[in-house]
């Protein structure tokens, strides 16, 4: 059976037609791929769901001194904030920017975490995920059925634009997760498929023109606060459409805008570590002493 989706209309005729959930179209569109069962591809997501669970313990606890060049313990640090303190942004935000934390200091000491949609971004879907089953009480096989709605708007996403930041700047890297995760906690919470995708258009406007600008040319700064801030656009977005906001541009637009945006950021802005913050006094004065010390 083929299963033609190129965009986010298809998907939402698909639901429709069905019945279906995002995620049951996302489950379709794998299996119409020919190359797996449906208990195998389940399995490949679980296994994905479980890596991904792993890499937030896992940076929770902390990693080795000079594991992460930049950074260390921020997301520990984070979560004890929330534990003593009112927060401004709520628990479960606080709680996923500090899983999003956990997971880049997991990425950046050379860890295992899954690239979703790359590695620089592999924060925020654990994050948002994660954060939001706590809060919903949701178990595992819900956690898999938001991995497969993310990665069906990342296909989306990876079909007419671009998920790399050499290629669109971080509006495609962490952009395009924090889309991703949106509309996945979207479904989890209930919400319809096209609501799914008025959060997920939501959370990429947010991050339209987003420049991708490592420090020293390492995924560390400003990528691991950036897959905190962007789970909580993710979980904002998710809030807004559920609440009946819709996204005045449509999700296929925005992407399309997106991908448009993504051809004009100069090179330099574009994991080339020339420009942005990377080009700071501070970005040029760590690289130094990172690479010639
Ligand atoms: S700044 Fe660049 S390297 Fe860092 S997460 Fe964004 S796209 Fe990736």
């Amino acid at each position: 059976m083929s299963l033609t989706i190129r965009n986010a209309g298809d998907a939402m005729a698909i639901c429709e037609k069905n019945g279906w959930r995002l995620h049951e179209t996302a489950l379709a569109y794998e299996l119409a791929k020919g190359t797996e069962s449906r208990e195998d591809i389940l399995t490949r997501m679980g296994r994905h769901f479980s890596a991904m669970q792993e890499s937030i313990k896992a940076g929770l606890v902390g990693t080795e001194e000079g594991a992460c060049k930049m950074f260390r313990d921020d997301a520990k640090r984070l979560m004890a904030y929330r534990e003593k303190k009112m927060t401004l942004s709520g628990q479960t935000m606080t709680k996923a920017a500090a899983y999003a934390l956990a997971v880049m200091e997991i990425n950046c000491s050379m860890g295992r975490i899954v690239a979703a949609p790359t590695a620089g971004s592999c924060g925020v879907l654990p994050a948002v995920i994660s954060a939001s089953m706590e809060t919903l009480s949701k178990g595992e096989a819900e956690g898999v059925q938001a991995l497969l709605t993310a990665g069906l708007v990342g296909v989306i996403i990876g079909k007419n634009a671009s998920l790399s930041g050499a290629e669109g700047g971080c509006q495609a890297e962490i952009g395009s997760a924090a889309a991703m995760g949106a509309a996945a906690v979207t479904e989890m919470a209930g919400g319809t498929p096209k609501q799914s995708f008025d959060a997920a258009a939501i959370a990429l406007k947010s991050m339209m023109g987003l420049v991708c600008d490592p420090v020293a040319g390492l995924v560390e700064v400003p990528c691991a606060k950036r897959n905190s801030t962007g789970s909580a656009i993710a979980l904002v977005s998710a809030d807004m459409a559920l609440s009946g906001i819709v996204s005045v541009i449509p999700f296929d637009e925005v992407v399309m805008a997106m991908s448009k945006v993504g051809r004009t950021i100069p090179v330099s802005l574009r994991e080339t570590a020339e420009g942005g913050v990377a080009a700071t006094p501070t970005g040029r004065r760590l690289k130094q002493e990172i690479f010639e010390p």
